[in-house]
């Protein structure tokens, strides 16, 4: 084994032994961390400086209790977490996320991914992220912000403009960062925009943020398959989730030619031949909160399937996981790679299992990995707080056009060091590199902290 391959396995060991129980955070490490050995190798001082051993340890991790109301005066507790990973090129910056299966290990694995994807959109952006084991699903819009409220009195004294910016994720959209923000805002007593993002356009939100994640991930896609000369029109696409970033893949997919017939939740999958009925998606999920179930019901050409796993067995071209982790295993990736697939483009955090990834790459499937292909939505996040320091709004088509030029600059960047360490179509490897180097070498510079 070369000298930098066992100094990897000797921090992956140390990560396992640390904290034996954060499965996730251990998964994305050594995804990480394998795929960089040649840049080790090529700078060796790094290993001197111990610099992945700092890297993989959070600079700061807060842990919170948050007592809440809901509408019969039941009184609940949950956990609230704030992941502060990396500062090295700016304040901390990632979603918060609420859903019942929030811990410190998925937390410490989405800061982790994205202290390499903020480096990657070329903003000065570090890497966080947080959330609560609360579930909003079926609770009443006055307790969901009763719960913000509540997470916002503690979280306010670790965040800032200057220090740390979250945004949304799973479970936290326009309504959640309303109430986090207006909670922000009575306890400082000051109107400081820029320390969260996805806000309303009414108070300092940024146009085309809704969109970017899904945009995003569709203009990567779009830059991938242009330089292999294939061509989007006509092709199906097989999209889970139906959340903000698979709506607005679908969106742009649709308006790029392609036929989208698939879209899911947690409960069950809608297979549609016909394309899918975005406006009914819309209705759904974002006015009505309701189940995927309701689209069969207006869509007699469309199949409901319970359970949402069965998604990746239907016959496509084109692969967008827009879910949540881990959703694409071993089986479901020979499934999508028996059936004909042949461009997987990752929407959500680490959606592929890491023998998935191995099964792609090993059958030359064409592979958008989410530090790359998700990158949009941190991006936009990044220019709303631009806006907000400018106290100026960009036009929609403004930002849209920011945004089609970060991911071509992205895609860029991760297929030049694809090929420059000796992998061309290791997108994977590519873009970890160049998310890497930048990190490490502000790191350097920056002196033992
Ligand atoms: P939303 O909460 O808006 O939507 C999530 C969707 O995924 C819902 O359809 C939800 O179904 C489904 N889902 C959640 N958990 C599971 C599960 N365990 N199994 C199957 N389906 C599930 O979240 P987003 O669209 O914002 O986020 C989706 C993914 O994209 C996440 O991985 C997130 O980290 C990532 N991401 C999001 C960004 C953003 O800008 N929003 C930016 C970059 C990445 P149900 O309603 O049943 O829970």
């Amino acid at each position: 084994m070369s000298d930098m391959k066992s100094y990897v396995e000797s921090v992956l060991e140390l990560v396992k032994q640390r904290d034996p129980d954060q499965i996730e955070f251990q998964n994305t490490v050594k995804e990480v961390l394998t795929t960089i050995v040649p840049v080790l190798e090529k700078y060796p001082q790094y290993k001197e400086q111990k610099l992945l051993e700092r890297i993989v340890e959070p600079e700061r991790v807060v842990i919170f209790r948050v007592p809440w109301q809901d509408d019969n005066n039941v009184t609940h507790i949950n956990r609230g977490y704030r992941v502060q990973m990396n500062s090295a090129i700016g304040p901390y910056k990632g979603g918060l996320r609420f859903h019942p299966s929030v811990n410190l290990s998925i937390l410490k694995f989405l800061a982790f991914e994205q202290v390499f994807k903020n480096s990657l959109t070329g903003l000065p952006i570090g890497g966080g992220k947080g959330g609560s084991d609360f579930d909003p699903k079926g609770k009443s819009d006055n307790e969901v912000m009763r719960f913000c409220q509540s997470f916002m009195t503690e979280l306010y004294r670790h965040i800032g403009p200057h220090v740390d910016v979250p945004a949304g994720d799973i479970g936290v959209g326009g309504r959640e960062i309303g109430y986090l923000f207006g909670q922000y805002k009575r306890i400082r007593d000051a109107y400081d925009s820029a320390v969260l993002t996805g806000k309303g356009l009414t108070y300092g939100g940024s146009l085309t943020r809704t969109e970017a994640t899904g945009y995003g991930l569709l203009y990567f896609v779009k830059n991938l398959l242009d330089d292999k000369g294939i061509n989007l029109d006509g092709k199906k696409v097989v999209i889970s989730g139906s959340g903000n970033v698979a709506i607005y893949a679908i969106e742009k997919a649709q308006e790029l030619g392609a036929n989208v017939i698939t879209c899911s939740d947690s409960d069950g999958y809608i297979y549609d031949p016909h394309g899918i009925d975005l406006k009914a998606v819309k209705l759904i999920k974002e006015v009505k909160r309701g189940r995927i179930a309701e689209y069969a019901t207006n869509h007699p050409a469309s199949e409901y399937h319970e359970g949402c796993h069965g998604v990746w067995n239907v016959k496509c071209d084109i692969a967008l996981p827009c879910a949540t982790q881990s959703e694409i295993d071993l089986d479901a990736a020979k499934a999508l790679v028996a059936n004909g697939c042949k461009i997987v483009g990752e929407g959500a955090n680490m959606p592929s299992t890491l023998d998935a990834i191995e099964y792609f790459q090993a059958n030359k499937i064409l592979f958008c990995p989410a530090k790359a292909a998700n990158a949009g939505g941190v991006a936009v996040s990044a220019l709303e707080m631009s806006q907000n320091s400018e106290r100026l709004s960009w036009t929609f088509e403004e930002v849209d056009e920011r945004l089609k030029v970060i991911m071509a600059n992205i895609y860029r960047n991760a297929k030049a060091n694809a090929v420059e360490f000796g992998d061309a179509d290791n997108l994977v490897m590519g873009a970890n590199i160049a998310g890497f180097k930048k990190v490490a070498e502000a790191m350097t510079a920056q002196g033992l902290v």
